[in-house]
C-alpha cells in the first residue's frame, strides 16, 4: 500500500485525506493544532459555541462528494442569506431567490429589477463559463488551455472584464451608490479591495444568489468535524498536536516527514501549510521562488466572540453594518491601518443552531476588514475597532450591547498567524487585487519535487472553503492510482 502524509487538518487538507484513501492510500494526517479544521476551527465559552473563521457556506456538493451523502437534511439551506444596513436606517434583505432578491433591490434602492438580473446572469455565464478551467484543473498549461474546459472558458474572454475594477464595472451597472456597495462587498470574499480587485471576481455573487448559501445543522465547524470521522472511517490517522517541522529528500524526493517526537517515511506528501511557510520551515533547502517573495497577501480579519445576553430580532445568521464611506475603509487597507468607520459584519449561528448560547442569550461574531500584518499595534487597532464595532451597532441597531457582553474572545491577524500558520494572518493567501492573480499563485505540484504536492487557501485556485476543496480534488486528479 503507497504511504502519503498530509500536514495540516485545514479542510483542505481533510478533503485531500479522504480522496486519498478512496485511492487506496495509507493516510497519515500530521495537525500541529488539537483540533481539525485548521481556520474553520470553534470556540466553546460558559454556554456559548462560537465558529472562529468561515460562516458564509456555498457549493456544498464539493462537501457531498466527499461524504458520499446527500446533506439536504442535515446542512439548511438560507432564504434569506445577508441583511445589510445603512446608517440612514436603509435595510434589505438580500433574499437566496434571485427574483425576491431583485422585487427587494427595486422596492428599496429603486434599482431595477431587471438589472439586478442582468449582473446575476453574467455572474452566471462568467463562473459556468471558467470555472472548470480555473478553480477545478491545475494551473494554467497547454494541456489544459486546448482541453474542454479551456476551449469554453476561450468563448468567455472578451467578457472577463480582467482589466477593469469590480466598482467601475458595478458603477457601470447600478446607479445607486448602495447597490454598488453591496455588490462591491463581494470582493472581500477572498480579502480584495473592490477599487482594484478585476471584475471577473464578480462571478462571486453567482454562488450565493444563483446557486445558494448553506448552513450546517451544528454550525460551520460542523463541516470540518464530519470530514475527520469520515476519513477517519476511510481507515486516516491523525496525530494531532504533532507538527511537521521538516521534510527529507534525496533528490528531489521526499522520503521522510519530521516533526519533534517522530519520523515517517513516506511515498507522498501533500501539504496544506500555508505556502510561505512550507519554503521557510518545511523545505528550508529551497527558497520560496522569486515571484512569490514580496507579492501582497489578501486583507486580514479583526473578530469579537461576544456571548450576549439579549437578543436581536432585528438581525439575522448574516448581517453587514455598512461604513458610510467604503473607499476609505480600503484605501486605510492598503495603508495598514483602520479608518473611523467600518464596515461590520454580525454573525450570529445561534439564529439556527439554538444550543450555541443560552436561552435569551446570542453568540455574535463580529468581524472588520483588517490589514495584514506588518507588525502594526494590534492592541491599539483591536481597541479601536472594538469602539467603532459598539457604537456602530447602537447607532444603526439602537442597541447598547456593551453592558451585555457576558463572554469574550477575539481573533487577529497575529493570532490568526499563530493559531493557524497563515503567512501575515491573510485569510486568503495572496493578494487578488492583481488582474493576474489567478496565475500567479503557487501551483499543486511544481517540477523540483517530484512527490510533494499543494493545496489549501495559498496555493491555487486560491482561499475560502469552495476553492480549498477543489484544490484537493486538483490534487486527486495529478496522483495517479
Ligand atoms: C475569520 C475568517 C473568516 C473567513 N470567512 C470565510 C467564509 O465566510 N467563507 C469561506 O469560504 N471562507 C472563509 N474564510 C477562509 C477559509 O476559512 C480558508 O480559506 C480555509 O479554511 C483555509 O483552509 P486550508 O485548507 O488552507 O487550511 P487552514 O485552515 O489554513 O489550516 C492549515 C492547518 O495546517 C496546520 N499546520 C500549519 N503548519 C503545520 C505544520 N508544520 N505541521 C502540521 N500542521 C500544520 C494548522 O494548524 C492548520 O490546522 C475565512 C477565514 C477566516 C480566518
Amino acid at each position: 500500500m503507497r504511504r502519503v502524509v498530509i500536514i495540516g487538518a485545514g479542510i483542505a487538507g481533510l478533503a485531500a485525506a479522504i480522496r486519498l484513501a478512496k485511492k487506496g492510500f495509507a493516510v497519515r494526517v500530521l495537525e500541529a493544532g488539537s483540533q481539525p479544521g485548521g481556520k474553520m476551527s470553534e470556540i466553546r465559552k460558559e454556554g456559548f459555541r462560537f465558529d472562529t473563521g468561515p460562516s458564509l457556506f456555498t457549493l456544498p456538493h464539493l462537501v457531498e462528494e466527499l461524504l458520499e451523502e446527500k446533506l439536504s437534511s442535515k446542512y439548511h439551506k438560507l432564504n434569506l442569506i445577508t441583511r445589510y444596513f445603512w446608517e440612514d436606517g436603509t435595510l434589505v434583505n438580500a433574499w437566496a431567490e434571485a427574483d425576491k432578491f431583485a422585487l427587494e433591490m427595486e422596492h428599496v434602492l429603486g434599482v431595477p429589477a431587471s438589472a439586478v438580473h442582468k449582473y446575476l446572469d453574467e455572474a452566471r455565464f462568467l463562473y459556468e463559463h471558467t470555472a472548470e478551467m480555473f478553480i477545478f484543473n491545475p494551473v494554467m498549461s497547454l494541456k489544459t488551455l486546448f482541453s474542454a474546459a479551456g476551449l469554453h472558458a476561450l468563448k468567455a474572454l472578451p467578457r472577463l472584464k480582467a482589466f477593469r475594477s469590480m466598482h467601475s464595472y458595478h458603477e457601470q451597472c447600478f446607479s445607486n451608490p448602495k447597490a454598488v456597495q453591496l455588490f462591491d462587498r463581494f470582493a472581500t470574499y477572498n480579502g480584495s479591495d473592490p477599487y482594484k480587485a478585476p471584475a471577473t471576481l464578480t462571478m462571486i455573487p453567482h454562488l450565493e444568489h444563483n446557486l445558494g448559501a448553506w448552513f450546517p445543522q451544528g454550525g460551520i465547524y460542523q463541516i470540518a468535524q464530519d470530514l475527520e470521522n469520515k476519513a477517519k472511517q476511510l481507515g486516516v490517522s491523525f496525530h494531532h498536536n504533532e507538527a511537521a517541522t521538516l521534510i527529507h529528500f534525496r533528490g528531489k524526493k521526499a522520503y521522510t516527514v519530521q516533526t519533534s517526537s517522530n519520523t515517517y517515511e513516506t511515498d507522498l506528501v501533500i501539504s496544506d501549510v500555508d505556502i510561505a511557510r512550507v519554503y521557510d520551515h518545511l523545505i528550508p533547502h529551497k527558497p520560496l521562488p522569486m515571484r512569490y517573495i514580496n507579492r501582497p497577501v489578501s486583507s486580514s480579519a479583526i473578530i469579537f466572540y461576544w456571548g450576549i445576553r439579549r437578543t436581536s430580532p432585528m438581525l439575522d445568521v448574516h448581517n453587514i453594518l455598512f461604513a458610510e464611506d467604503y473607499r476609505k475603509e480600503f484605501d486605510a487597507l492598503a495603508n495598514g491601518t483602520l479608518a473611523d468607520d467600518l464596515t461590520v459584519y454580525l454573525f450570529i449561528s445561534s439564529k439556527i443552531v439554538k444550543s450555541d448560547a443560552p436561552e435569551g442569550c446570542e453568540n455574535w461574531f463580529a468581524m472588520i476588514n483588517a490589514p495584514y500584518d506588518r507588525g502594526q499595534n494590534w492592541n491599539e487597532l483591536r481597541l479601536k475597532a472594538r469602539n467603532i464595532i459598539l457604537s456602530k451597532v447602537q447607532r444603526i441597531l439602537g442597541m447598547d450591547i456593551s453592558k451585555d457582553i457576558l463572554v469574550e474572545d477575539y481573533a487577529d491577524p497575529p493570532l490568526i498567524a499563530i493559531k493557524t500558520g497563515s503567512w501575515r494572518g491573510a485569510l486568503y493567501g495572496i493578494s487578488s487585487n492583481d488582474p493576474m492573480a489567478a496565475f500567479l499563485r503557487h501551483p499543486n505540484k511544481v517540477s523540483a519535487f517530484s512527490n510533494v504536492y499543494f493545496v489549501g487557501g495559498s496555493v491555487h485556485p486560491g482561499g475560502g472553503i469552495p476553492l480549498c476543496l477543489a484544490s484537493a480534488k486538483i490534487v486527486d486528479k495529478l496522483i495517479k492510482k
